[in-house]
C-alpha cells in the first residue's frame, strides 16, 4: 500500500456525532474529501440537514443527517437502525458530541453535573457501543474515535468545569477499556484530546482567552483545521497498529 493509500477513506462509511457544526463538521468535511460516505448524527436536525447537504454537494459523497440525542438509549437504537438501513458498511464512528457548563463545584446541582457527564461520557459510550456492535455483527475491523479533551488530563482555569474535566477523563479511560476489549475483533478505539479550539463552545468564554493564552506555548487558540490530521490518522489504515491511544493536539498546553 502506498503512503497516500494509507490515508484514503475511499468507499468507507461511518457516522460522526455532533457534526452539524464545530469540530465535528470539520472532521466530516475532511473524511468526505478523502472519499467517505457519512451520517451526521445530531440532535438539531435543521443545522444537520444543512451541513449534510453542503458536504454531499461539495465532495460528491453520500452524506445524510440522522437524528439522535446521544443521552437517550432509545434514540441511539433508532439512530443505528436508521444508519443500517441507509449504509452498507460501518468502517468508522466518531463519537464527538459534547457540551460544557461553567458552574462552581460548590454550587452545581446534581442535574447540571449529570447533564454534562450524560452527553460527554455516557453518550460517547452509547454511540461507541452501537458502532462496536454493528462492526462485530458485520465482521468489520473498524475504527472508533472518541473526542476527549486536554481537560481529561489537566484542570482548566479560571473557568470552573469539574463535571467537564471528570467526563473527559472518563472518555480517555473508556477509550482504552474498549480498545482492550474489542482488539480481538480487530476493532481499534482511540481518542483525540484537543486543546482550546475556537468553536461556539469556547466563544462564550471570550473574556478568558487572554488568561488561557499564557499557558499555550503555541501562543494561539487552535482551529478545527488543526485537528484534521489527528482524526484522519485514526480513521485510516495509517494508524492500523494504534489502539487505546490518546493524541493531544493542544499547542503544547499539556506539556508545560
Ligand atoms: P460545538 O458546541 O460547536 O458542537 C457540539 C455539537 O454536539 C453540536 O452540534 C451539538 O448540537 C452536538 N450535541 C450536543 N448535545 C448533543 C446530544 N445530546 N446529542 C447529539 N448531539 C449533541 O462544540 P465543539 O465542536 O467545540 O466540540 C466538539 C467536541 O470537542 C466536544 O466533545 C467538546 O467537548 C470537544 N472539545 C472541544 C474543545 C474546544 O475548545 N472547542 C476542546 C476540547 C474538546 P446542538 O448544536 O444541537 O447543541
Amino acid at each position: 500500500m502506498s503512503t497516500l493509500e494509507l490515508f484514503s477513506l475511499k468507499a468507507k462509511q461511518g457516522f460522526i456525532t455532533g457534526a452539524a457544526r464545530g469540530i465535528g463538521k470539520r472532521i466530516a468535511e475532511a473524511y468526505a474529501d478523502l472519499g467517505a460516505d457519512i451520517a451526521i448524527v445530531e440532535v438539531d436536525m435543521a443545522e444537520a440537514e444543512k451541513t449534510a447537504a453542503e458536504i454531499a454537494e461539495k465532495y460528491g459523497v453520500k452524506c445524510i443527517a440522522i437524528e439522535c440525542d446521544v443521552t437517550s438509549e432509545q434514540s441511539v437504537e433508532a439512530m443505528i437502525a436508521k444508519y443500517e438501513s441507509e449504509f452498507e458498511r460501518i468502517d468508522f464512528a466518531v463519537n464527538n458530541a459534547g457540551i460544557a457548563n461553567v458552574i462552581p463545584a460548590e454550587e452545581i446541582s446534581a442535574a447540571e453535573f449529570k447533564k454534562v457527564v450524560d452527553v460527554n461520557l455516557n453518550g460517547v459510550f452509547m454511540t461507541a457501543q452501537a458502532a462496536g456492535k454493528l462492526m462485530i455483527k458485520r465482521g468489520t475491523k473498524g475504527s472508533i474515535i472518541n473526542t476527549a479533551s486536554m481537560s481529561g488530563h489537566i484542570i482548566n482555569r479560571p473557568q470552573t468545569i469539574a463535571n467537564y474535566c471528570a467526563s473527559k477523563g472518563g472518555v480517555i479511560l473508556l477509550t482504552k477499556a474498549l480498545a482492550v476489549e474489542w482488539a480481538k475483533y480487530g476493532i481499534r478505539v482511540n481518542c483525540v484530546s484537543p486543546g482550546y479550539i475556537g468553536t461556539e463552545l469556547v466563544a462564550a468564554m471570550k473574556d478568558m482567552h487572554p488568561i488561557w493564552l499564557k499557558d499555550i506555548p503555541a501562543d494561539r487558540l487552535g482551529t478545527p483545521d488543526d485537528l484534521v490530521g489527528a482524526y484522519v490518522y485514526f480513521a485510516t489504515a495509517a494508524s492500523r497498529y494504534a489502539t487505546g491511544s490518546d493524541l493531544a493536539v493542544d499547542g503544547g498546553y499539556t506539556s508545560i
